[in-house]
């Protein structure tokens, strides 16, 4: 009995480190955790926060939420403060995937538990799981929407002209979105059915720092001047509703939603309240609804499991290698959303109030 309560104590102090220190977590109900989110200038990322850090008091964890507000020196120093508190688990949706592998190197020292949340963490064999969604899928449904819409599937033989927006080069999703658009759209273009008018193709060409509206406004300003004076734009590839705005914007200074002069097909990603308008109004064309609701229950789900001794439900653990290992995943489904559809899965699924939408 003695030997048995030793181990035990033992255990729970953390001490009985395998390799590394990484054999027993902290924690179990009743303990701290550490939410570490991008920024609060997208609705989606306060919704995880909130939904997240709800779901977690409910089960009985304290939480410690936090906002790096696109900063990453702000995030590393957040996370460093949430280790050095004494969090027993962290859930992280990291600014740049490379930035954080010395505080997780911390976190492993203190037996911390890390949840990739939404964006996979690089670099670091410090990561124990990670929630998302289908990324790749993502980036399938924005370009399968474009053919469709263009009518190329249907046999209309264009050419069609289109411009390239990718998301922040520093988040893991932006590859993975650009790749899953590129296998639908690659083939037209390789057809010169789809023609990009400025040349630019390459991923590193068409990137977006921190997902940024402005920036992704003025590149399409440019472009517009640059190889559409005389030209019509058709179809953008847009991963993301606030990089969206930001291009249709440039198209409206550029004469662009008029009749004669009719918005390109324009993609988005996260069904924020102001780009679901924009589709409702006819200029936007679709977003990809990822129910934020579920990629919370989800993480929590995750972090109850590890801080009480079980294992986590996994879906994937073949995809997300994140260069040290390959990291188990439960990734959701992102659907697809025009105005056909935006009614029921949108507002008659609770995730928008009709009333916002006025
Ligand atoms: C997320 C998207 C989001 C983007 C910008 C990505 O990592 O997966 O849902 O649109 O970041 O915040």
């Amino acid at each position: 009995v003695l030997a048995l309560a030793a181990t035990l104590a033992l255990t729970a102090c953390g001490q009985d480190s395998e390799g590394g220190g990484k054999a027993t977590p902290k924690g179990g109900k009743g303990s701290t955790i550490g939410i570490a989110m991008p920024t609060k200038s997208s609705e989606r990322w306060i919704a995880d926060g909130n939904n997240m850090a709800q779901q977690f008091r409910a089960l009985g964890y304290k939480t410690d939420l936090q906002y790096g507000e696109d900063s990453v020196d702000q995030q590393v120093a957040q996370v460093e403060n949430m280790i050095t508190k004494g969090v027993d688990a962290l859930v992280i949706a990291a600014i740049d995937g490379r930035a954080l592998g010395d505080v997780l190197k911390q976190a492993a020292d203190q037996h911390i538990k890390v949840i990739s949340y939404d964006r996979l963490i690089l670099g670091s064999p410090n990561v124990d799981y990670y929630a998302s969604f289908d990324n790749e899928k993502v980036g399938v449904l924005q370009g399968t929407y474009i053919v469709d819409k263009l009518g190329l599937k249907s046999g209309k033989q264009g050419p069609f002209n289109i411009e390239l927006f990718a998301g922040s080069p520093d988040d893991n999703n932006t590859r993975y979105f650009f790749q899953g658009a590129l296998k639908t759209l690659q083939p037209y273009i390789d057809k010169k059915q789809l023609v990009v008018r400025s040349g630019q193709t390459r991923l590193n060409q068409v990137t977006t720092l921190r997902w940024d509206g402005a920036t992704a406004q003025k590149r399409m300003d440019d472009l517009l001047t640059k190889a559409y004076s005389t030209e019509h734009v058709d179809a953008v590839l847009s991963p993301y509703d606030g990089i969206s705005i930001g291009i249709l914007s440039a198209l409206r200074s550029g004469g662009y939603g008029t009749s004669a002069k009719p918005y390109p097909v324009v993609t988005g990603q996260d069904a924020e309240v102001a780009s679901v308008k924009s589709i409702i109004a006819g200029d936007q064309s679709q977003t990809v609804y990822k129910d934020t609701r579920a990629l919370a229950k989800q993480a929590v789900q995750m972090a109850d499991a590890v801080l009480t001794g079980k294992t986590p439900q996994v879906n994937d653990t073949k995809t997300y290698d994140n260069e040290k290992k390959v990291v188990p995943a439960f990734l959701l489904n992102p659907v697809s959303v025009d105005k056909s559809n935006y009614q029921a899965t949108l507002v008659d699924s609770g995730y928008i109030k009709a009333s916002d939408l006025k």
